[in-house]
């Protein structure tokens, strides 16, 4: 496969509408780690990518994890004597927390109190929490609507029901002409919060189909799971799948307005880690590389040292680290068309470097050929040399069968594409040759057919 695709500034901006367009419809569904909020958005992406739905029952063990009570609800409020709602999750579904049990119940505000939860330093945003693994109910305000709540009697209700159900999660697989995967996983769990993480969903939904209908070295799948115990349910279940995995990215926070940042893979120096930091040097965006740390993200699962994948995380904004991290301020303002799209773009580049990352070896391999008389270079005398002769220069100098073309982008501080580009000029000038490098380099089998 050649690229991907090459974006013009006209269709990076009208793929960046179309992205926050459809985050703004996942935007108002309440979704858990189970429950029928996570099934609708799943079922929204399944109308643009096929999805192989897994439905995982209660109580069964993950590891050294059991798949939780499936949780479900319809209305959640606080009512003061008038009969007004106070607090209504009618309004937004951050006013509760996240797995609250059912709860009926007449509360003096002293007693709701210890249930309340706000952010002080931030008085008009609510907080997102969550209690998934320990039983327990509560409400998130804005601190000004908890200071505006009388010493009185309070009506308090949680309609949700928590019982034996299912953890649901969903694959989206395309195929290459290996068996050999590159994984892209997303957490699909979290409530009204936009940043985090429907700018993951909706670029990687975007990713699955841009890869549709392309001729593809590696096959392809996409996880949309819920945070943490989905990742383990899958990794319990898909042995087989796990296997194949030759790369991996989990997407996460790719619509806020700061630079990137790629937390590597547990292994450091994986091909993930080495493409994700040449597409990032070369695009002019403000990044940053972060070393493996096991917390974060559901690299924390692929990166464990039973399986050890070698999966990074690209993210803009680090969690927990942006004051609008689990709160409402996290919302379809905070994500904007642009950075949705260009966190498209270096997710398509880093797929190209993947698929075309070959080793060739130089035919002429006894002091350099003579471009010239090939028409490969300068013409005349006084005419600086461009970077485009350069990069045949190296690529020719390095093609020994073992150097990638990654290895020679990185050494001669080149970009992917140039290097890329004069390796196919070299080719069809019949002074290169691609390599099966079948065994060359660790986890590159020969997924490519070369004469
Ligand atoms: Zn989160």
């Amino acid at each position: 496969m050649r690229l991907l695709k090459e974006f013009d500034r006209e269709e990076l901006m009208e793929i960046g509408r179309s992205l926050h367009s459809f985050a703004a419809d996942l935007y108002p569904i309440c979704r858990s780690i189970t429950g029928e909020g996570l099934r609708q958005t799943l079922g929204m992406i399944g109308r643009r990518i096929a999805l192989q739905i897994s439905e995982v029952p209660t109580g069964t063990p993950v590891f050294d994890w059991t798949i939780p009570k499936e949780w479900n609800i319809r209305d959640a409020y606080i009512k003061d004597a008038t009969g007004n709602r106070v607090v209504d999750f009618q309004r937004c579904n951050l006013h509760i927390v996240n797995y609250s049990a059912p709860v009926r119940a007449k509360m003096a505000l002293h007693e709701l109190r210890p249930r309340l939860f706000t952010i002080p330093e931030h008085p008009d945003w609510i907080p997102y929490r969550t209690s998934y693994y320990k039983e327990d109910w509560g409400f998130c305000l804005s601190h000004n609507q908890m200071l505006a709540l009388k010493d009185a009697e309070y009506e308090v209700v949680i309609d949700s029901t928590l019982g034996d159900g299912h953890l649901t999660y969903a694959e989206h697989y395309v195929p290459g002409r290996s068996k050999d995967e590159v994984l892209i996983s997303c957490h699909t769990c979290h409530p009204s919060l936009a940043n985090d993480n429907l700018s993951g969903l909706v670029v990687a939904t975007a990713l699955a189909e841009l890869l549709s209908g392309h001729d593809l070295c590696y096959s392809y799948r996409f996880l949309f799971i819920p945070g943490t115990i989905g990742a383990i349910a899958w990794l319990s279940r898909n042995h087989d799948a796990v296997e194949h995995i030759c790369h991996g990215l989990v997407l996460t926070g790719l619509g806020d307005g700061r630079g990137f940042h790629y937390k590597k893979s547990r292994r450091g120096d994986a091909e993930i880690d080495r493409a994700m930091a040449q597409v990032l040097r070369h695009s002019g965006i403000a990044h940053a590389l972060l070393e493996f740390s096991p917390y974060g993200y559901d690299e924390r699962q692929y990166c464990s040292p039973g399986f050890n994948l070698p999966v990074g995380c690209l993210m803009r904004s680090v969690w927990g680290t942006f004051p609008e991290y689990h709160t409402s301020a996290d919302n379809l303002d905070f994500i904007q068309p642009a950075q949705l799209a260009e966190s498209l773009r270096t997710c398509t580049s880093v797929v190209d470097i993947l698929e075309n990352n070959h080793s060739y070896r130089n035919l002429n391999p006894y002091c350099e050929p003579q471009l010239g008389k090939r028409g490969l270079y300068r013409s005349g005398d006084g005419e600086a040399i461009s970077e485009d002769i350069i990069a045949r220069l190296w690529v020719l100098n390095l093609s020994d069968g073992g150097n990638s073309l990654l290895d020679i982008a990185e050494r001669s501080g080149l970009k992917f594409s140039t290097i890329n580009d004069a390796a196919d000029l070299l080719c069809q000038s019949g002074l290169l040759s691609a390599v099966d490098d079948q065994g060359a380099r660790i986890q590159r089998p020969g997924c490519i057919s070369f004469e």
